[in-house]
């Protein structure tokens, strides 16, 4: 055997293989060439060898986020961050203060908005008008279901007492019929859509920029783009080509409910058959079913607490085609289903594709979860169907909303990534941009139910937690698995990828509690070292 590159050796390494430890890895190209102990591994070092010594460093597998938004996220690290404002006068000092800092830029831009942190929990074009009344102004919610504009910025978009609601959105409006600043759902896509249009293709490459290094310092080696565009996908296939993509990417082509699905499958199967390297791969279509919990825009069983019952997005009557059409072209199917009947449409949905083959090999995929009804909860195992979830959604400091909304005994039974029978397949992500894209404290709360961001937080009671390696292994082999990779990456095994972090911290050792204020101190993508604190 031809001495190793490069040798990684004193480190616990957790494989997330069957031989689950290890002390030594030898890197050789982009692949594990050997994996042992000291003594074994170390043999092989010739004089070109460079020798890395680890100290006792944790090692893990490179962490695939399993719901992502690469550009999205991008583009939220460049806006006014307004996740944190507790009240109305700090998100406008906030919006003034990222207006003059950049003065050039067309639209006054941030995200991360609470409803919580809104009088009334009613975000109003006034309301941004006294802040700034002379540049068009939006904010993207933190779940990113609701918009808000003010009143430049709604003439800008064309907004008007006359524009109808799209199809599956709402432009919420006064007693006179009057928008008033707020965009629910599909009525966002009005704002977004006019972004896309006036977005440049160096600003996408900036976005992707951003976001490749936040993922490095991060941990995560590879994500599942969960609503691709056609610009996006082009500026990845860039940076693909510079060699500069320091994760791997496999992609969810976006259909939208008032096209026509074939045509929209058609496309996305000929952008999979186009994109399908080893960095940035075309894999599936994703589908919106229904909104969000904190909105009141999910598909419920039962009404929310205010009355609200939304239908679906896509009702059977346009979901069932979408899927049969998807899924006959080979293409993997993710769905979007937060509420009880979302979740029960997709299921019967997927149920009917199986039907006549049994599970796929396509590995479709329910996004979310968030409450499904009990009854649905053994079918996922039966259809063979990826439970894709976001513990970070979870945290106990952003539940207060999401509790009364629901209003009642359902809101005890959330969230339920514990409650999926051992067989179905359990994959975590952080749907970034609605939350941080850090992976560590994702797992924090997989792990622990505590908050990551208000450490005072009791975990809810109820609510049982993830053995740390079942975290780990959902984080990694299984977010690979869903993506058809688990050959080729998800765990530390000879042959496969060289993904890997090195951590500060052993989690094994100081508890699950520790992964909150662990550092990631070396990421490797592909046998190269990405990022290094
Ligand atoms: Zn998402």
């Amino acid at each position: 055997m031809v001495a190793p590159e490069t040798l990684y050796r004193r480190g616990r390494f957790f494989t997330a293989g069957d031989a689950p430890w290890a002390e030594a890895l030898a890197v050789d190209g982009d692949r594990i060439a050997a994996l042992g102990s000291d003594d074994e591994v170390g043999a092989l070092a010739g004089p070109g060898t460079e020798v890395v010594d680890l100290g006792g460093a944790f090692v893990v597998p490179g962490i695939t986020d399993a719901h992502f938004h690469t550009l999205m996220a991008g583009d939220a690290l460049r806006r006014a961050d307004l996740v944190h404002a507790k009240d109305l006068a700090e998100i406008q000092r906030l919006v003034r203060a990222w207006a003059d800092e950049n003065p050039d830029s067309p639209w006054v831009l941030g995200r991360g908005w609470l409803h919580s942190s809104i009088p009334s929990g009613a975000p109003s074009r006034q309301m941004l008008d006294e802040a700034i009344a002379d540049r068009p102004v939006f904010l993207d919610a933190n779940d990113l279901h609701s918009g808000w504009v003010n009143t430049l910025g709604l003439e800008l978009l064309g907004i008007s007492a006359d524009t109808p609601d799209p199809a599956g959105g709402e432009i919420v409006r006064d007693g006179d019929g009057a928008p008033t600043g707020e965009l629910k759902e599909m009525a966002v896509v009005l704002a977004w859509d006019h972004f896309a249009s006036i977005t440049s293709d160096s600003e996408r490459d900036e976005r992707l920029r951003a976001v490749l290094r936040a993922l490095a310092a991060a941990g995560v080696t590879s994500v599942v783009d969960m609503a691709l565009n056609v610009p996006d996908l082009y500026a990845m296939a860039r940076a693909e080509r510079a060699g500069t993509l320091t994760a791997r990417i496999r992609a969810h082509v976006l259909l939208l409910p008032d096209r026509d699905p074939m045509t929209q499958v058609e496309d996305a199967a000929a952008l999979a058959s186009r994109y399908a390297s080893p960095w940035l791969s075309v894999v599936g279509v994703k589908i919106v079913s229904d909104g969000v919990i904190d909105a009141c825009t999910a598909a419920m069983l039962r009404p929310f607490s205010n009355g609200a019952h939304p239908p679906a997005i896509w009702e059977p009557d346009i979901l069932r085609p979408a899927v049969l059409a998807a899924d006959a072209a080979g293409l993997q199917i993710a769905i979007h289903a937060i509420g009880d009947r979302a979740i029960r449409i997709a299921l019967d949905a997927f149920e009917e594709a199986t039907r006549e083959k049994g599970a796929t090999s396509l590995r479709h995929r329910i996004e979310h979860i968030e409450l499904p009804d009990p009854a649905d909860i053994s079918r996922f195992g039966e259809l063979g169907v990826t439970a894709s979830m976001q513990p970070v959604h979870a945290d106990p400091a952003i539940r207060d909303n999401w509790t009364a909304m629901l209003g009642d005994e359902r809101s005890t039974r959330g969230f339920p990534w514990t409650a999926l029978d051992a067989s179905t397949r359990l994959v975590l992500g952080t749907d970034a941009p609605t939350a941080p894209l850090e992976a560590l404290p994702n797992l924090f709360i997989a792990a622990t139910r505590r908050s990551a961001l208000d450490r005072s937080l009791p975990a809810p009671p109820g609510e049982p937690t993830l053995a740390l390696e079942a975290a780990l292994r959902h984080a990694t082999i299984d977010a690979a698995w869903s993506c058809r990779d688990e050959g080729e990456r998800g765990s530390l095994e000879p042959g496969k990828l060289a993904d890997f972090v090195v951590l500060d911290t052993d989690p094994f050792h100081e508890g699950p509690d520790s992964l909150l204020d662990a550092r990631v101190v070396r990421t490797v993508v592909g046998g190269r070292t990405v990022f290094e604190a």
